[in-house]
């Protein structure tokens, strides 16, 4: 899979991709990660990729021009592509849709900044208009990274299948609990059932963990199954 993240600030993506996992899926070549600095698609002197509000108000608008000139660049016509706009007012991030993203071959995500992006590039650019929750962020990079990060780790090979098959929101509940060594930490006891050796047991137990931790923590996920949480 080949990600294109347009952003006026590329240094931002230095470290997050540099470290473990997705490092790996890096050198693997599972994944091709192209950043890229929005500027390269001005052509004035001061590369300038924002401008006054028409009608008035506080702050800066993005330009669209930088925009549809990045991703008519960028797209490569012999790969399925998607082109993903960050924005408070997209549709809210869950794992479905991140799975729903492996069905294309490349994904150009676009950061916004400022007051946001000229609402040309949400109509008639945007395949998909995606928010990472309903709070506001100063820029699309941070919400970049996330959608980066849920998304390679389910790329086949990155990490073993089990671990994304049993994972919070996989089968519509939260993960059953983890624990691990001591067995007993400050009167603190790791459940019997987990040092049976009994796979049987464990497994029952850990079905009814998840369903609990999910009730008690999250029990819009069992109210709602169109919530976009279920597989
Ligand atoms: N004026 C905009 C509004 O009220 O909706 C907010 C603009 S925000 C300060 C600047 C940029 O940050 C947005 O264009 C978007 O790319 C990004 N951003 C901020 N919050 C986000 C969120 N929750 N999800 C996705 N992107 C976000």
């Amino acid at each position: 899979m080949r990600m294109d993240i347009v952003t006026i600030f590329p240094d931002m993506f230095k470290s997050p991709f540099a470290e473990s996992i997705v490092k790996r899926a890096l050198e693997k070549g599972l994944v091709e990660l192209n950043i890229v600095d929005l500027r390269r698609y001005t052509h004035d002197k001061h590369r300038q990729v924002d401008d006054a509000p028409y009608g008035g108000g506080p702050g800066m608008v993005m330009k669209p021009e930088p925009f549809f000139e990045a991703v008519e660049d960028l797209k490569n016509p012999s790969l399925k592509t998607v082109v993903v706009l960050l924005s408070p007012a997209g549709e809210v991030f869950n794992q479905r849709m991140a799975r729903s993203f492996l069905a294309y071959e490349q994904i150009i995500i676009l950061c916004g900044r400022y007051e946001g992006v000229d609402e040309r590039v949400h109509q008639h650019l945007a395949d998909k208009i995606v928010s990472i929750g309903d709070y506001v962020l100063t820029g699309g990079e941070l919400p970049a990274m996330v959608l980066t990060d849920a998304l390679i780790r389910l790329i086949p090979g990155v990490i073993t299948a089990d671990s994304t098959a049993e994972e919070s929101f996989a089968e519509g509940l939260l993960e059953y609990p983890h624990y691990t060594r001591p067995a007993s930490y400050r009167g603190m006891d790791v459940p019997a059932v987990l040092l049976s050796g009994d796979h049987k047991r464990i497994a029952a137990w850990r079905k009814e963990q998840a369903l609990k931790r999910t009730l008690k923590y999250r029990p819009d996920l069992l109210e709602d199954n169109g919530s976009g949480v279920l597989d």
